[in-house]
């Protein structure tokens, strides 16, 4: 046995805890430590021995000295783990053999945030602590009572301790890094650093919510976490919504599998999923551990976090001649993937961050999202700052600021901005130029010196015959699919022509609240702004895309060159005038469908529940979209109704 190869993995994990539970300051990932940590479980296994301070015997952190110390009345644990099926089953057969049978289980979310344990005593809250090292705690009550979800006040008289978790919802963290001067990092420090602060008007800045899940000393006889579940929502706390009773193997996996597909549509942080045994009784025969109870076990999904080294920053121009500072990263394995690149955002993040080359840094990445670097795990001596650029790498030209980004002061004769913007206008949401690729624009670029989008409908077949690679079908293939994008949608020309801001979805919204190129081109800004999904600055960008000369001639340049805008039928029928929201399962219709037949019936799909929502149909399993449509007055179709409707 390499003794100190053991001594040194328990001395780093227990610097990082230190850092973690007590610093709120991580500067590893919590997969890395994880990893390190499973490494000294399998090195103490195998060996028999264990050093006394080991974080395998420990619960937590040491409470921190500023706070009063609070003594909990019953000690609180931590989780064991499985990180795979193969642990999953293991577990549950070791269940089985204890109890002869598959238990009743209720599976929940496993909540990312800080442990919080609250108690009420005749009704009132009294305390707020954190969890500690599991025996003691932080007394936190002042924190904890600026949290909205906490009620002050219970209908429950007796004395009960309600344990739960203390989080910072991604909506809030992103609105609370907008305008901070030091962006936390990501929500679980973002709420951990909230509640472990002196000053309780910080704490309610952030805007943490607490969603309960257990109790812990109580005088109520409780004889299940179903009952327990009940009684925290009768009693007015927030609840996981997802929680549900399952009676055999099949039945938690798939419940897994669901909690995992629903993880990136989640608006707070969960790193798994918590089983745990229904019934109380059963719980008490199979006990604790030095460390986690028994009866319950946390299935961790894939780590979305790690840290890994930035090598360099490169700045790439875009088709709206902007500067975008791309970090090339030393290569990590994250999610099934190997990640090498990186989102920095703009300049002013960067510095806010503190970013550096050469430093170690955190990185997150949701599916099928680019992964974006979230801050500063740990500087280097190698650490040097990152240069703004004064020019641009593309075109030498010099570099404006304009808010927080930077721009090319030269897009007309700035490469990577023509040919990103000729590769834009032919896209399939576009101009749906069929068989126009980037490399296309480029060689029109390179070779024909093509640089106005407008010029592609001059183009003949002997020009594209010069280009490399064209050959005689290839080239009337290309002015073929050039002469039927002449015949176009309104919403496809306007997102074409690259306004600044407008995507897809808003280029719809235009059309949709103007109808024709003419009343789009004179649009006031008090007219834009009435669109429910244009704000300020999307407003600005459209006013003056068309208050510009050039585009404005850009635009009739197209138009001459024989441009046909259809006009779109506009639908009616039983959802004229109605923005509606679909949520929980429909048994007729896939959600796609359904929203199809809103939309050919008049409707507007809208993903979430706002007061600019007129209708929401509910299916099974509705969830928290429900609750708010019900809180706002909003009008709810069950989905027999919603057939009905849809047969007139
Ligand atoms: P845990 O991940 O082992 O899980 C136990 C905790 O989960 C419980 O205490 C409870 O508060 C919480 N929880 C969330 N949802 C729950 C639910 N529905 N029901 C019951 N409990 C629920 O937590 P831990 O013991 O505090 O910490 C260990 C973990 O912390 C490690 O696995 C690691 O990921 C992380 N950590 C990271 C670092 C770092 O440097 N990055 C250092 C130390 C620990």
């Amino acid at each position: 046995m390499d003794l100190a190869e053991m001594r040194k993995k328990v001395d780093l994990l227990n610097r990082y805890a230190k850092e973690y539970y007590e610093q709120d300051n991580p500067t590893v990932s919590d997969g890395e430590y994880d990893k390190l940590y499973y490494e000294l479980v399998d090195m103490e296994k195998e060996s028999g021995f264990s050093y006394p301070d080991s974080p395998t015997h420990r619960v937590g952190g040491a409470p921190q000295k500023e706070f009063l110390p609070y003594t909990h009345r019953l000690r609180l644990y931590s989780l064991d783990k499985a990180k795979d099926y193969g642990e999953l089953e293991a577990y549950f057969a070791r269940i089985e053999k204890a109890e002869g049978v598959f238990p009743v289980m209720t599976v929940e979310h496993k909540f990312d945030g800080l442990t919080l344990s609250i108690t009420y005593k005749d009704g009132v809250m009294i305390k707020g602590a954190t969890r500690g090292d599991g025996v003691t705690g932080e007394d936190v009550t002042a924190q904890v009572r600026t949290i909205k979800s906490v009620p002050l006040t219970i209908p429950y008289r007796g004395e009960i301790e309600i344990q739960g978790e203390g989080l910072m919802r991604l909506s809030s963290l992103q609105k609370y890094n907008e305008t901070a001067d030091v962006p936390l990092k990501n929500a679980r420090n973002g709420v951990a650093g909230a509640i472990r602060n002196l000053d309780p008007k910080v704490t309610a800045k952030r805007n943490l919510d607490f969603v309960a899940y257990n109790v812990g000393y109580s005088d109520y006889p409780f004889k299940t976490q179903e009952e327990v579940h009940e009684f925290l929502i009768k009693n007015g706390f927030l609840t996981d919504d997802i929680f549900c009773l399952v009676s055999d193997e099949n039945g938690v996996k798939e419940k897994l599998e669901e909690i995992e597909k629903g993880r990136d549509k989640l608006d707070f942080l969960i790193d798994g999923a918590v089983i745990k045994i229904n019934d109380f009784a059963l719980r008490e025969e199979l006990g604790h551990t030095e460390k986690f109870p028994r009866w319950a076990l946390a299935y961790k999904f894939e780590a979305q976090e790690t840290t890994t080294k930035l090598l360099d920053v490169i700045w790439q121009v875009s088709r709206t001649s902007k500067l975008n500072p791309l970090a090339v990263l030393e290569p990590v394995d994250l999610m099934g993937v190997t990640v090498q690149r990186a989102t920095l955002n703009n300049y002013s993040d960067i510095q806010k961050k503190g970013i550096m080359i050469n430093s170690r840094v955190f990185i997150r990445r949701s599916n099928d999202v680019i992964p974006e670097i979230t801050g500063v795990a740990e500087h280097t001596e190698d650490s040097i700052p990152i240069i703004k650029p004064a020019v641009c790498p593309a075109c030498g030209a010099p570099v404006k600021e304009s808010g927080a980004f930077l721009y090319c002061t030269d897009p007309s004769r700035c490469a990577p901005t023509i040919v990103s913007f000729l590769d834009h206008f032919a896209s399939k949401p576009c101009m749906n130029i069929d068989g126009f690729s980037e490399k296309t624009a480029e060689l029109l670029y390179n070779e024909l010196g093509l640089k106005d989008a407008y010029r592609l409908y001059d183009l003949t077949r002997e020009d594209l015959l010069k280009l490399d690679g064209f050959k005689d079908k290839k080239a009337d293939n290309l002015i073929d699919s050039i002469a039927k994008s002449k015949s176009t949608t309104l919403d496809r020309f306007v997102f074409a022509l690259g306004i600044p801001g407008i995507g897809k979805k808003t280029a719809k919204s235009l059309c949709d609240k103007f109808g024709s190129l003419e009343k789009i081109r004179a649009a006031t800004k008090e007219e834009l702004l009435s669109i429910d999904d244009f704000g300020q600055i999307l407003a600005d960008n459209v006013a003056a895309f068309f208050a510009d000369e050039n585009n404005n001639k850009f635009v009739d340049e197209l138009l001459s060159r024989g441009i046909e805008i259809k006009v779109e039928e506009v639908k009616t029928g039983v959802f004229s005038g109605k923005t509606v929201v679909l949520t929980g399962s429909l048994s007729s219709y896939k959600r796609g469908k359904a929203s199809e037949l809103i939309v050919e019936r008049g409707g507007k799909m809208a993903e979430s529940v706002s007061k600019n929502v007129n209708l929401v149909i509910v299916g099974e399993d509705a969830g928290s979209k429900l609750s708010k449509a019900q809180k706002l007055g909003i009008e709810i179709w069950d989905e027999k109704r919603f057939l009905e409707e849809l047969e007139k």
